[in-house]
């Protein structure tokens, strides 16, 4: 409806079409319509069954966009935005219902609760590196809160991209949800409009950009950004296990493209060799001698992207550093898994989120004195432990600021979905998952209820002596 063709019969979507979307979407969420509970229920079971009818092309679109393996993507984007759409089945009409609160003496007798209700027409835009779950993972929440949404999907993985619109046509309440696709002018142009929330998925840069624009109209923003997620390891481990599960989370994760990937490790300068022989094994047995071909492991999505992770290791002062991997074939856009130890603290590599195959190695004297580098860096998106030390891991949880944490482990507490998943500081505001993203997208409404009984005249006009001293 608010697409218009030009002569060359390319699609225009400028601030007025947006505007027009918004507008027709505006009404309809004024209609009624998207709030009742059977809505929500009808939109959920199609978001399910337009992942059931069409799992192979989705994987082949992720294929088409990342080489993500098969069964990664199937366990990462497929699976889990299943498994979204099913907890908020399951649990809609308990998240819906008011919530019963005690009231005080002041406003005796009286009765008190918690309405959520759905903000109204809520903008998506999500980024390239998990196109599928960052996409629908959040229009998931914004239906089963009973908004209208426009999800902007990264124009980075066009397949992806293109495949939502289609399936959101096909399968979805074209008068309620909407796929515009687009970059960085049709991005702009939805910005510009006045939205009820947008959530935005990416890097910081864009995220100012889109907390001033939301600015503009007092419009609330969830920034679900990254960072820098360290990975601390203690020597008292079971080394093997430790190994295999920061590979997984870091090359076995779109190859280290991902939000919460492992950005980096500290350890001791002691165990620091033991580590790099660990990840030496870990890896021939992941992907082979020749990781360059492994199938198994994902490309770097485009020749930008591989021209920044290949500025990161041609810096003079990090060229010396690499242990292990460092092989690249440019026409395929693949590198090898890749570890460095001790790059200079002001190499561009231990400043700027890697997002890549890359893995730095900071060694400290004690284990403790990770906990100094962590904090004087931004606020990371998530933070790990590797250690039996119950002490270690308490002080870790109360002393380390992080969007999210895992003791023994890297990346899984994104799949919990009784836990929020969200930034803190530089790496994002606001949270969603599970039962957060129906939060994020309702206003809780608080309403009080009063009779005509009990009409004490104290809290009345005139103010005299008498009342001041009750
Ligand atoms: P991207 O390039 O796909 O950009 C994200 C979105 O922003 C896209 O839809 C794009 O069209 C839009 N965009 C780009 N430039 C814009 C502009 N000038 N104005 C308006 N919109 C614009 O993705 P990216 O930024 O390369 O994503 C990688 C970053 O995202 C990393 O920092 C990563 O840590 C972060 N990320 C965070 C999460 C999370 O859940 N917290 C998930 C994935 C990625």
């Amino acid at each position: 409806m608010a697409e218009e063709k030009n002569t060359c019969d390319e699609i225009i979507f400028d601030s007025e079409t947006a505007s027009t979307l918004v507008k027709d979407l505006r009404k309809n969420f004024l209609s009624g319509k998207t709030k009742s509970y059977e809505w929500r229920v009808e939109q959920l079971k199609s978001v399910i069954k337009m992942i059931d009818e069409n799992e192979q092309e989705i994987l082949d679109s992720l294929r088409i966009d990342l080489s993500k393996p098969q069964l990664e993507a199937f366990v990462s984007e497929v699976s889990l935005t299943k498994s979204a759409c099913t907890v908020a089945l399951k649990e809609l009409k308990k998240w819906m219902k008011p919530e019963k609160v005690g009231t005080s003496l002041t406003t005796f007798p009286s009765s008190a609760e918690i309405v959520s209700e759905p903000l109204g027409v809520i903008l998506i835009i999500s980024a390239w590196n998990y196109p599928f779950l960052l996409s629908l993972d959040p229009v998931i929440g914004a239906i089963a809160a009973g908004n209208s949404v426009v999800l902007k999907p990264s124009e980075i993985s066009p397949a992806t991209s293109s495949l939502l619109k289609r399936f959101a046509e096909k399968y979805l309440d074209s008068s309620a949800i909407r796929v515009i696709e687009g970059a960085v002018p049709e991005t702009s142009a939805l910005l510009e409009q006045k939205w009820d929330k947008i959530l935005y998925t990416g890097n910081g840069r864009v995220g100012r950009i889109v907390m001033a624009a939301a600015a503009k109209h007092l419009t609330p923003v969830v920034l679900e950004l990254g960072g820098k997620s360290p990975v601390v390891v203690d020597s008292n481990i079971d080394l093997k296990v430790a190994t295999r599960r920061i590979a997984a989370g870091k090359w076995g994760c779109n190859n280290g493209q991902a939000c919460i990937a492992p950005d980096y490790i500290i350890t001791t300068k002691s165990f620091a060799p033991k580590l790099i022989d660990a990840f030496k094994c870990t890896l021939e047995e992941f992907f082979g001698e020749n990781q360059l071909e492994s199938k198994d492991i994902s490309r770097i999505v485009n020749s930008n992207h591989f021209a920044r992770l290949e500025k990161f290791l041609d810096e003079d002062k990090v060229a010396d550093t690499i242990v292990l991997g460092g092989k690249r074939d440019k026409t395929n856009l693949k590198i090898a898994p890749t570890i460095l130890l001790d790059a200079p603290e002001d190499s561009l590599i231990m400043n700027e989120e890697i997002f890549g195959p890359l893995l730095p190695i900071v060694t400290v004297d004690k284990v403790e004195d990770s906990f100094d580098i962590i904090r004087s860096r931004s606020k990371p998106l998530a933070a790990y432990l590797f250690t039996n030390d119950k002490k270690l891991q308490k002080e870790f949880v109360s002393s380390i600021s992080a969007g999210g944490m895992l003791i023994n482990d890297t990346t899984l507490h994104l799949t919990v979905h009784t836990l929020p998943f969200g930034g803190v500081g530089e790496s994002g505001t606001g949270a969603y998952h599970g039962k957060f993203s129906f939060d994020t997208f309702s206003h809780k409404k608080g309403v009080l209820y009063r009779g005509f009984q009990g009409d004490a005249s104290a809290r009345y006009p005139p103010y005299t002596l008498r009342k001041q001293r009750l």
